[in-house]
C-alpha cells in the first residue's frame, strides 16, 4: 500500500529509543545540574557525546549527565564547556569510552580558545 514506506523512524532507530527510555528511567537523580550546580531549574538527561555524531551512546547511562537546558546546550559549546563545575570529570568519563572522542572535544576547545584570543585581542 502506498504509506507502507512511510516510517517516521526506522526499527533500528526505534529500538535505540526504547532503550534509551528504559536507561532514562533507571537514571540516579540528584536534584541539581552537574554543569552549574542549580538545583531551582528544570533538568534534562544531557548527552556528553551528542547524540547526533555519537548516536552509538544515546543509550549509554555513562553518556548522561543531568544539566538544567542552559548547560544541556552549552555543552555543545567548545568556548562554554570547560566552565562547568564538572568538566574534569566529564572529559575523564569521555576519554575513559571513547578515546577519540574526547581529543576531537579537546582540540574543538583548544581551537576555539585561539580564535577567541585573536577576535578579543
Ligand atoms: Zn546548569
Amino acid at each position: 500500500m502506498w504509506y507502507s514506506n512511510i516510517r517516521k523512524v526506522s526499527k533500528k532507530k526505534a529500538a535505540k529509543y526504547r532503550a534509551r527510555k528504559k536507561m532514562y528511567e533507571k537514571l540516579e537523580t540528584f536534584g541539581y545540574c552537574s554543569g552549574c550546580g542549580r538545583s531551582d531549574v528544570i533538568l534534562t538527561n544531557s548527552h556528553l557525546l551528542s547524540q547526533y555524531h555519537y548516536s552509538k551512546y544515546m543509550d549509554k547511562a555513562w553518556n548522561i549527565k543531568q544539566h538544567c537546558v542552559t548547560c544541556n546546550t552549552n555543552w555543545q559549546n567548545p568556548l562554554k564547556r570547560p566552565a562547568f563545575l564538572d568538566y574534569a570529570e566529564s572529559m575523564e568519563i569521555i576519554k575513559e569510552h571513547d578515546e577519540a572522542a574526547s581529543l576531537e572535544l579537546i582540540g574543538k576547545e583548544e581551537l576555539n580558545t585561539i580564535k577567541f584570543n585573536i577576535s578579543h585581542g
